[in-house]
């Protein structure tokens, strides 16, 4: 029988799980596509933006984990535009890609409120490892450029300003609010004034989430000097300013935005089902209905529980909703039944600064502080280190002269 072709597009959270299933089967030829070569730990941002780790700590190598799992897996950087299921073809910058079996896992972007002039001009993102370091260079850069220019003496207040107040608004939030404690500590600069505004739409951070992780999330904010502005929407936006609900002007040295997202740009020209976020509609096996052989997985598709109720955009409903596609996939090969997709989210996990975490596991274990962030610690760990243990067996796979320069990985 003749080999299937499975195309992964995008080795994030979803990509990376689909394809540890399918490159273990053996059943199949397996193509990883992706823009970047290396997977992009978003969960751990917020310890690179606190300057507690380098880059290489928040990536994994796509090149040396497709090597890992032998001959029948393939890396290909590009950056994928179209999807012509007819043909079963997918076209990128740098060549077009067949398949028998397409798995979408492009992931999503920041939502910048169409309308709300200035706000993709004038703000950072931390939702690319590129924009997360580029935020953290430039936060230094315009923080060490007022401390020049007023002698080591902020008399004028130093304003940051983050918008939204989901999961990675209030953990950037906590996160820099901690490092400027510890900028206060460690230097014997006089520059105290520095603000920090989580500007939020609700009543409360966190909004949808557990009372408890609400709670205590909002504790550990007011505990850091975070200035929570609530019921607020940002209307417009220029270089050093923005207006709330279209009246109030607050001024800004730095800027952040998190607000909500929307499904990554390969969805547009799609002419299938979508939501309202561009997110893709998945069936029960996690098919895109329309388009025969291809799936989706992630953030890129609207994804639910076994009860139908919506499951936000994670990184564990992405883990899950990928194995799920792969399993599917791989029993249309075999010639098997498809099962239905069973996406739980097992809990949640906020990192709230310097060694403090609210994590609510399995609706019961429930934990703040020193505890809290051992426990998140030891799960992000984990992660990371499974798949640098599989990397590793890429690298010995990896031409000699290549290797040299990967070693950093
Ligand atoms: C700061 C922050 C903190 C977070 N914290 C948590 C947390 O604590 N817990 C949690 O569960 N979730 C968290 N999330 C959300 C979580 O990171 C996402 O839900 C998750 O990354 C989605 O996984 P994915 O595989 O769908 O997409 P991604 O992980 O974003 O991967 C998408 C991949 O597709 C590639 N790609 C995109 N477009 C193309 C294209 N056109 N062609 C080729 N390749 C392409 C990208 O390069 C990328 O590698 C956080 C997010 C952020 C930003």
């Amino acid at each position: 029988m003749e080999r299937k072709r499975v195309v992964i597009v995008g080795g994030g959270y979803a990509g990376v799980q689909a394809l540890k299933i399918l490159a273990a089967s053996g059943e199949c030829d397996v193509v990883l596509i992706d823009q970047h070569p290396y997977h992009y730990l978003q969960t751990e941002a917020y310890e690179l933006i606190a300057n507690e780790c380098s880059m290489t700590r928040v990536m994994i190598d796509l090149v040396a984990l497709c090597l890992s799992y032998g001959d029948n897996v393939t890396y290909i950087k590009d950056t994928i535009r179209e999807v012509d299921y007819e043909a079963k073809h997918i076209i990128g910058n740098t060549s077009g890609h067949s398949y028998d079996y397409l798995l979408l896992c492009t992931g999503s972007r920041t939502a910048y409120n169409g309308g709300t002039q200035g706000l993709r001009e004038h703000s950072h993102g931390v939702k690319t490892l590129q924009s997360a370091l580029s935020f953290k260079q430039q936060f230094e850069q315009r923080l060490y450029s007022r401390l020049e220019s007023e002698g080591g003496w902020c008399s004028e207040p130093f304003n940051i300003v983050i918008g939204g107040g989901g999961l990675s608004g209030v953990e950037i939030a906590a996160e820099m609010a901690h490092y400027i404690r510890i900028f206060h500590r460690d230097n014997t600069l006089t520059c105290d004034n520095i603000h920090i505004f989580l500007i939020i739409p609700h009543e409360t951070v966190l909004e949808g989430m557990e009372e408890y992780l609400i709670k205590h999330a909002t504790k550990r904010l007011i505990q850091l000097g975070v200035n929570i502005i609530n019921h607020s929407r940002i209307t417009s936006v220029e270089e050093h300013a923005l207006v709330l609900n279209e009246t109030e002007a607050v001024c800004f040295d730095f800027m952040i935005f998190t607000g909500g997202i929307v499904a990554s740009t390969l969805t547009a020209g799609m002419k299938v089902a979508k939501n309202k976020k561009s997110q893709l509609i998945v069936d029960e096996y996690m098919r895109v209905g329309e388009c025969e052989g291809v799936f989706a997985a992630g953030d890129i598709a609207q994804l639910h529980d076994p009860e139908g109720k919506m499951v936000p955009p994670t990184a564990q409903g992405a883990e899950a909703s990928g194995i799920s596609a792969a399993v599917n996939i791989l029993a249309l090969i075999q010639g098997k039944p498809m099962v239905r997709s069973n996406i739980r989210l097992k809990g949640m996990m906020i990192a709230l600064g310097g060694g403090y975490a609210s994590i609510s596991l399995l609706g019961w274990i429930r934990f703040s502080g020193l505890i809290g962030y051992t426990i998140k610690g030891i799960i992000m760990r984990g992660y990371r280190y499974l798949l640098h243990r599989q990397c590793a067996k890429g690298l010995k796979r990896m031409p000699q002269n290549k290797r040299k320069c990967r070693i950093g990985f």
